[in-house]
């Protein structure tokens, strides 16, 4: 489904050279080359032409969460989203939650929870924006936005339209879409709808979550229950962003779980690890992490490990984006030296354009 769009009659000014290290919550990297916002379908469109027409790439900011941005910069225009709105209808058993890109993931889960709407409460203290989230398909504590997905509304910068993407046709995989696969780079995302359930009940699938409810002995926690404590159990493993929190200056976790077969994991186990289909399990990238010679607080120089979690590369003060890589590229070695598991990184590499180390981290 698409339509032409009308064109911007205004837009806001574009600026040159500004440091993207502060729109991240690495806090590294260099300046883009211009910068601009976008709070419509039809500024995004006019800035794509504005890039187009300077034969310079376009790259789309949310929360900067999930970014690696290389030190020398982005040399091309920095779009940053900023369309704003939350809008809920009400259907029955379920609400329709509209986003807009640019809102705040997480004040939209505290919205949801606040009127007692079930289907995200878990994903509750994930920094960075509502666009950002169908990108990898952000998940955490048993959920992810895949299963709550209705649409998601986007300009097709190949089209030049604004097209409705129905859930099946986003593509969603673990922590992958065809946003960040197949498709990167394609569509700007504007707005996403959310079904949620009315009422509950809140998730309580994950381990963690099984515990901390039952040393409370609550069967039925309550949505605002289930927020608390995925907040809290965050906030120890430094996984909320806290300026006055060394161990959030990062990208969150830096390599996905590893999904691999039985016959590859039989290899080395005993180890911990979950059942996934087609006889294939995932096995915790913190736990081959630590076992390959990183543990937590592992200290590189300006760069190092999470004093509460192997598997967040932070910013230790005046880290460049070469330490963090160089850092990625030791762990991955490592890993892959002792388990045969080529770990994958997360987090998106911006400026980063035949660069071997990038090239290698993501192979
Ligand atoms: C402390 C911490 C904890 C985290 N915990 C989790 C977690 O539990 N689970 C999880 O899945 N992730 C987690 N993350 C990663 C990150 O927060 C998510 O991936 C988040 O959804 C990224 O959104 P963003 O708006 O910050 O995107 P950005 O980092 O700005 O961008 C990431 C990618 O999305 C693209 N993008 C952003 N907005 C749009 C848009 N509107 N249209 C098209 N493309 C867009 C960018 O171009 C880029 O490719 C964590 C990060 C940190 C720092």
């Amino acid at each position: 489904m698409g339509s032409d769009l009308p064109r911007a009659e205004s837009r806001g000014p574009i600026l040159q050279d500004v440091p993207l290290a502060p729109l991240t919550t690495l806090g590294i990297g260099g300046a883009a080359r211009w910068f601009g916002r976008a709070a419509s379908a039809p500024e995004v469109v006019a800035a794509d032409e504005w890039a187009a027409l300077r034969g310079a790439p376009m790259f789309v900011l949310g929360g900067g969460s999930n970014l690696v941005i290389a030190d020398r910069g982005f040399d091309g225009l920095v779009l940053q989203m900023q369309v704003s709105r939350v809008q809920a209808s009400d259907g029955g058993e379920n609400t329709i939650v509209v986003a807009g890109a640019g809102e705040s993931w997480d004040g939209l889960v505290a919205f949801a929870v606040s009127r007692n709407l079930a289907g995200i409460e878990c994903l509750s203290g994930i920094p960075g924006s509502v666009g950002g989230t169908p990108v990898q398909n952000v998940g955490a504590y048993g959920q992810e936005v895949a299963s709550v997905i209705e649409w998601v509304d986007a300009v097709d910068r190949l089209q030049q339209k604004a097209v409705r993407l129905s859930q099946a046709e986003c593509r969603f995989a673990y922590r992958q879409s065809r946003f960040k696969q197949e498709d990167e780079e394609r569509f700007v995302i504007c707005q996403v709808a959310f079904r949620l359930h009315n009422g509950g009940p809140a998730t309580v699938a994950y381990r963690d979550l099984i515990e901390y409810f039952g040393k409370q002995h609550l069967e039925s926690p309550s949505l605002q229950a289930v927020r608390d404590a995925v907040l809290t159990i965050r906030r120890g493993k430094g996984m909320v962003i806290d300026a006055a929190d060394p161990d959030t200056r990062s990208v969150g976790s830096f390599f996905m779980n590893p999904v691999i077969d039985r016959a590859a994991f039989e290899r080395f186990a005993p180890a911990p690890h979950y059942p996934m289909d087609n006889d294939a399990v995932k096995v915790p990238a913190a736990w081959l992490i630590e076992q390959s010679g990183f543990a937590r607080g592992h200290t590189d120089g300006a760069s190092g490990l999470s004093t509460k979690h192997p598997l967040a590369i932070v910013n230790r003060g005046g880290a460049t984006a070469r330490d963090i890589i160089r850092l990625a590229r030791r762990i991955k070695t490592a890993v892959f030296d002792r388990f045969g598991i080529a770990l994958r990184p997360e987090p998106v590499f911006v400026g980063f354009k035949d660069d071997p180390d990038v090239e290698y981290l993501r192979g």
